[in-house]
């Protein structure tokens, strides 16, 4: 299914991304989204979560838009 819609861009640069698109994709609030630019076109698409550290996609927990897994916050804390 593609889903198209017209959004205005406001004054911070920010859109809106529908809520159908975001149910679609299962994007919700706090999630990363990977935002790509060429000449003429934006895509964003949803970005793979993983942690910084050891790229493992399990446990993650998030801070300041980054994900750390749960085995690396052990280890942090020593
Ligand atoms: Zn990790």
């Amino acid at each position: 299914m593609i889903y198209t819609n017209f959004r205005e861009i406001d004054k911070a640069g920010r859109i809106v991304i529908s809520k159908d698109i975001r149910r679609h994709l299962n994007i919700h609030a706090g999630d990363m989204l990977q935002i790509n630019a060429d000449d003429a076109c934006i895509t964003i698409r949803k970005a793979e979560n993983k942690c910084v550290f050891c790229n493992a996609q399990e446990e993650l927990v998030a801070f300041e838009g980054k994900h750390i897994c749960k085995d690396c916050i052990a280890k942090l804390k020593g």
